[in-house]
């Protein structure tokens, strides 16, 4: 069994405030907020990170960010703005290697991140 923190969440085996889900993807509410809107994508089966993508999941990569686009509507950010980030990898600040987007708003982001 599988002992990534994000493929239990995503087979219902931790609790997590779900959001939105099909058979491929989960969004749920991050633990952490960094914002009044944040809220993380997922896809259910386990992979990495970005870098763990190949050329055919262009569908499914396209799946996870509208999946984050349906997340911000149903948030009712999407006319406030929002930002979506993946980290990738220790320079990207990634600490949780399950692809993930981070789906962010309800206050004015800054730039450049951190
Ligand atoms: P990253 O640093 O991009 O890998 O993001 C990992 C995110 O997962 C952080 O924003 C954490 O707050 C969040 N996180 C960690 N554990 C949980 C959990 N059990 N439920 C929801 N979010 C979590
Ligand atoms: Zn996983």
């Amino acid at each position: 069994m599988s002992e990534c923190l994000f493929c239990k969440i995503g087979s219902g085996q931790i609790p997590a405030k779900i959001v939105l889900q099909d058979d491929e993807i989960l969004a749920f509410e991050d633990v952490n907020p960094q914002a009044p809107v944040h809220v993380l994508v997922i896809p259910k089966r386990h992979m990495e990170g970005l870098s763990d993508t190949k050329p055919g999941d262009k569908a499914f990569l396209g799946h996870l960010f509208e999946a984050a686009i349906r997340v911000a509507e149903k948030k009712g950010i999407t006319d406030s703005g929002y930002r979506v980030v993946a980290n990738q990898g220790r320079n990207g600040g990634q600490t949780v290697f399950h692809l993930h987007l981070h789906v962010l708003g309800g206050r004015q982001m800054t730039w450049p991140p951190g």
